[in-house]
């Protein structure tokens, strides 16, 4: 039984460094060090290659873009158990901590299919954003020819409410849409990566919500957690 030790760094060195740097004791670095050697049995051996390649992970195709960012996700796994205590389990037994491993990914992606996930989510937003925006322009178009004066003062909220609902219901078809034509070329959802998807079949999961399309982070570098595999 072990308690939850946290540290991101993927290298067992920078693991030891972080953890020292935390105040934890020798005890609580050799049972991360145990834990650790856990994780990364869970790990593909291939798992490095996520930010050391070269070529885009995400483009579908023989032809691959070159990679300009990474796509930043967190990667979380039950094993190795721990245990946590919660303010339910105060007097009782430890309870089981859903959460054994926890691994931040960096993705290499090239700025086309940046661009593209970039928009998926986008969309959503944006087709509320215009057609509330538009309603704004009729209700003043109807106010300056003396409409809105003879009609009950609810009027504006209920178009103004009724175009946002309506923006964002048409948001997500419009975004279904484009996510179905650009999947053609994009990996949309992380775990159709070939590395990704043999660690959701080893039992990896995301902390956000990973139907349909993968919302991701961008960072211009790979952060600063050292590799597991390579050097
Ligand atoms: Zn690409």
């Amino acid at each position: 039984m072990s308690k939850v030790i946290r540290s991101d760094a993927l290298h067992e060195e920078l693991m030891i460094e972080s953890l020292k740097k935390g105040g934890y004791s020798e005890h609580d670095i050799e049972e991360a060090k145990k834990n650790w050697e856990t994780t990364k049995s869970l790990l593909p051996k291939d798992f490095d290659k996520l930010n050391s390649s070269n070529d885009c992970l995400f483009c579908k195709g023989d032809i691959k873009g070159e990679r300009q960012s990474y796509a930043n996700i967190t990667l979380a796994h039950e094993e190795p158990t721990t245990f946590k205590k919660t303010l339910l389990s105060l007097g009782k037994k430890n309870v089981k901590s859903q959460i054994g491993s926890l691994v931040p990914a960096y993705i290499a992606i090239c700025n086309r299919c940046k661009r593209v996930l970039r928009m998926v989510e986008l969309v959503k937003w944006l087709v509320t954003l215009i057609l509330t925006g538009v309603s704004f322009i009729v209700l003043g178009f109807l106010n300056s020819i003396g409409i809105l004066e003879k009609t009950s003062q609810l009027v504006p909220y209920v178009v103004v409410l009724g175009s946002a609902i309506l923006g964002y219901i048409l948001g997500k078809v419009v975004s279904a849409a484009y996510s179905k034509a650009k999947s053609e070329t994009v990996h949309l959802n992380v775990f159709d990566l070939d590395i990704l998807k043999e660690m959701k079949e080893k039992g990896w999961f995301l902390l956000q919500d990973d139907k349909g399309s993968t919302s991701v982070n961008f960072d211009r570098t790979p952060g600063n957690f050292g590799r597991v595999f390579e050097e």
